[in-house]
C-alpha cells in the first residue's frame, strides 16, 4: 500500500508508491512554515514540525514576463509559472477555470459614490464559485502525490468544485458538507458524486471529521486539509487576473470575502510576488475583509483591536463563509491593518440587501457571499473606512442561484394576471 499522503512524509518508492516525477510542483521549492520559516520538502504536509504554524509554498521563480503570461491561455494556467504546478499541466483533465470578468461597475460605484470600482465577477467558473480555482491546483497535487481519493469538508461550493474536478479527472471523490446546507448546492455536489456525504454538524464539526479521516486512511488527499498548501495558491489567480485585467497594475483598495481567511492572504500574496517579479509597478494598496455578523471572528477581533481570534459557532445565511475557527484569521488582520484596511461585518438583512444591490446595478445575480462583500463594501463607505476617490476592486465569489432563498421572499412578481392586454394594462405593472 502507498502511504504516500500520510502527514508529514514525502511521496517515496517506498510501499509501492509511484514517487515524485522531476518537476511535480513546477517552481515551486519547498513548504515553507509562516510562523518560523522552516522548510520542509514538497508534499502532503501543512504543519511545520518545529512549530505547528502553518505551511506555505516558497518558489524559485524564474523571469517570468507579461508576454509569456499573456500567451498562456484563458484560464488559471496562463500563470502557471507561479503556482505549484507542472509545466505540462495542460495535458491533465482539469476544470481549467478563471480568467473571469473584471467590470467596471459604473452603476453601483454612482449608487455608492465611489469614483472608480470594478467587480471581479467569479460566479462563472465552471462550477459558479471561486473554488474552482483552488481545487485546480489542489487537483493536480493530488494527481502527482498518487492519491486514491479526492475529498473536502466544505460549507458547498468546495464540494461542488471536487466533486465536479473529480469527476472530469477519473478519481475517485468523496465530500463532506454539513447536514443543513443549501439544496441546491446539496445538488450541485450530489450530480457529479454518489459520495455526498452530510454530516450533522457545522462545518468546524466537518473539518474535523475530516482531519480525523485524513490521520486514517491512507491516499487520500483532502483538498483543504493535508493537501491544504497547495490548494491555497490557487486563490493567487484572482490576485494576478486583476493585475493583469488593469493593465498591469494594482488597485488602490480592494474587499474580498473571509471564510477561513485563505483567499484574502493570497491575494495579497500574488500582489506582494507581481510587486518583487517586476510585473506591477510597487505601490501602497488596502486590504478589507468582509464576514457576516452571524459568524465574524475576524472582524470581531479587528474591532477590538486584538489578535486574539475567538471561535464562534456560526449563525447566519451566509454559509459559504461560516467558518467559526478561521485557520488564516490571524493573517488577515496583520494584512488589513498594515495595509491601512479594515474587516467590517453586516447583518443577514444587510446581506440580502447586497445581493439586491449588485443584481439590480451590475445585472449580477450573487450569493449570499457576494452579498456580503457588497454589504460591507457599502457599509465601508458609509462608516467613512473606504477612500471612495480610491480605485476599488470588489470580489463576487458565487452565484446566486445557489442561495436562491435568501431572497426568494423579497423578489417575485409584480402581478399575477390573465393573459389578456387590458389585464396588463390593469396590473399597473408599467
Ligand atoms: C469559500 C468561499 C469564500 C471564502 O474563502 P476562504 O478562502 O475560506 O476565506 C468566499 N466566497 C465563497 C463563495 C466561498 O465559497
Ligand atoms: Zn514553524
Amino acid at each position: 500500500m502507498s502511504t504516500v499522503l500520510d502527514e508529514n512524509t514525502t511521496a517515496t518508492t517506498e510501499g509501492g508508491g509511484r514517487g515524485l516525477r522531476e518537476g511535480a510542483f513546477g517552481n515551486a521549492r519547498s513548504l515553507s512554515c509562516r510562523e518560523c520559516g522552516h522548510e520542509v520538502e514538497l508534499g502532503p504536509s501543512y504543519a511545520c514540525p518545529e512549530c505547528f504554524g502553518p505551511l506555505e509554498v516558497a518558489y524559485d521563480f524564474p523571469a517570468v514576463t507579461r508576454e509569456e503570461i499573456a500567451a498562456g491561455p484563458r484560464n488559471i494556467w496562463r500563470y502557471k509559472a507561479l503556482l505549484p504546478v507542472p509545466d505540462d499541466i495542460e495535458q491533465s483533465p482539469n476544470t481549467e477555470p478563471g480568467f473571469t470578468r473584471l467590470l467596471e461597475a459604473r452603476n453601483l460605484a454612482r449608487e455608492l459614490g465611489i469614483d472608480k470600482l470594478w467587480v471581479k465577477d467569479d460566479s462563472t467558473n465552471p462550477t459558479n464559485s471561486f473554488k474552482d480555482r483552488v481545487v485546480a491546483c489542489a487537483l493536480s497535487a493530488a494527481r502527482e502525490l498518487d492519491a486514491k481519493v479526492f475529498a473536502c469538508p466544505s460549507t458547498g461550493n468546495l464540494a461542488n468544485a471536487v466533486a465536479a474536478a473529480g469527476a472530469r479527472a477519473g478519481i475517485t471523490t468523496v465530500v463532506f458538507i454539513p447536514s443543513n446546507l443549501e439544496k441546491p448546492k446539496q445538488v450541485n455536489s450530489a450530480v457529479y458524486t454518489d459520495r455526498l456525504v452530510a454530516v450533522d454538524g457545522n462545518y468546524d464539526d466537518v473539518n474535523k471529521l475530516a482531519s480525523e479521516i485524513a490521520g486514517e486512511e491512507e491516499g487520500w488527499a483532502f483538498v483543504n486539509v493535508n493537501v491544504r498548501p497547495f490548494y491555497a495558491e490557487g486563490s493567487k489567480t484572482l490576485g494576478y487576473e486583476i493585475a493583469e485585467q488593469l493593465g498591469w497594475r494594482l488597485p488602490d483598495q480592494i474587499v474580498i470575502p473571509v471564510a477561513s481567511g485563505s483567499q484574502l492572504t493570497k491575494v495579497d500574496k500574488a500582489f506582494k510576488e507581481l510587486i518583487a517579479l517586476g510585473l506591477v509597478e510597487d505601490k501602497p494598496y488596502k486590504v478589507f475583509g468582509a464576514q457576516a455578523t452571524g459568524c465574524s471572528p475576524v472582524s470581531v477581533a479587528y474591532k477590538a483591536g486584538t489578535d486574539a481570534i475567538r471561535p464562534v459557532k456560526p449563525d447566519t445565511i451566509a454559509k459559504s463563509l461560516a467558518i467559526g475557527n478561521p485557520a488564516d484569521g490571524i493573517y488577515v488582520l496583520d494584512i488589513c491593518r498594515n495595509s491601512g484596511g479594515a474587516v467590517e461585518d453586516i447583518s443577514d438583512d444587510e446581506v440580502r440587501e447586497g445581493i439586491l444591490l449588485l443584481a439590480r446595478t451590475e445585472g449580477i445575480f450573487t450569493e449570499t457571499a457576494g452579498g456580503t462583500t457588497v454589504g460591507v463594501l457599502k457599509k465601508l463607505v458609509e462608516t467613512g473606512q473606504l477612500d471612495t476617490s480610491l480605485e476599488t476592486v470588489v470580489i463576487n465569489t458565487g452565484m446566486g442561484l445557489k442561495t436562491l432563498d435568501a431572497v426568494a421572499d423579497r423578489v417575485g412578481p409584480a402581478a399575477t394576471i390573465a393573459p389578456s392586454y387590458d389585464a396588463f394594462v390593469a396590473s399597473g405593472v408599467l
